[in-house]
């Protein structure tokens, strides 16, 4: 099973889209196995222990409680599944339709789009409004999922820093391109490429490289770029 979760998560962690700087790729019970820490009289949700469908190919750092080393901040999913309203809690096998999780799930597409992050290096909530559930959602799962470590914040920044100097490189080409000059277009194409690579659903924190990018989507060669899968 774990080969076959590793191949269509691009061997990226399914929270943070680590590949291997956060090493020691694990399996992660969405649902938690053996216990849940906001109703302490559950027994975990066993029955899912061995269900492809609550599994998630996860880093150690999203999966397992943390303190950050430079931060002292601390997270990390383990044995955590908040819900809305306890009162849906489903305690023994049957439909999970009576639970709206709080922690957004990497395998819902829109649940993704609710996550934004920025030069500094942070995720945030895309929601600002901070009386809204999509908040709420976005808020926990970054904090449960250790999304914003140290490392990650720096990896992410510099992120944004090559994303820039992509883009400025990009314009200095496209206008020499436009002049005419042939050189300027084979660098055109280069950077292009480069940016088409970056984010990439294959690619480490494309979902960052992605946020990067639209915060200059005002220009026409970039919107192309984004437009395009
Ligand atoms: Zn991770």
């Amino acid at each position: 099973m774990k080969p076959k979760l590793k191949q269509v998560s691009f061997s990226k962690c399914w929270y943070c889209e680590s590949k291997e700087i956060r090493a020691d790729k694990a399996v992660d019970h969405f649902r938690p196995k053996s216990a849940v820490f906001e109703s302490p009289s559950h027994k975990g949700y066993w029955w899912l222990a061995f269900d492809w469908r609550n599994f998630r190919y996860s880093c150690q750092y999203c999966n397992e409680y943390r303190i950050d080393a430079v931060s002292g901040a601390t997270g990390g999913k383990a044995t955590r599944f908040p819900l809305f309203d306890e009162r849906g809690r489903q305690t023994v096998p049957g439909s999970l339709s009576s639970e709206r999780p709080l922690l957004l799930d990497p395998v819902v597409r829109n649940d993704v789009k609710l996550l934004t992050f920025y030069a500094d290096g942070m995720a945030r909530p895309r929601e600002s409004n901070k009386r809204l559930r999509n908040y709420r959602r976005a808020k926990i799962s970054i904090e449960l999922y250790n999304l914003n470590q140290s490392d990650l914040q720096d990896l992410r920044r510099a992120l944004f820093h090559q994303v820039t100097e992509r883009v400025q490189d990009g314009d200095v080409y496209y206008s020499e391109h436009s002049g005419g000059s042939t050189s300027a277009k084979t660098g055109f194409t280069r950077v292009v490429k480069e940016l088409h690579e970056m984010i990439d659903q294959k690619s480490s924190y494309s979902m960052a490289a992605r946020a990067a990018l639209k915060s200059y989507k005002k220009r026409p060669w970039i919107r192309d770029i984004l437009a395009s899968k």
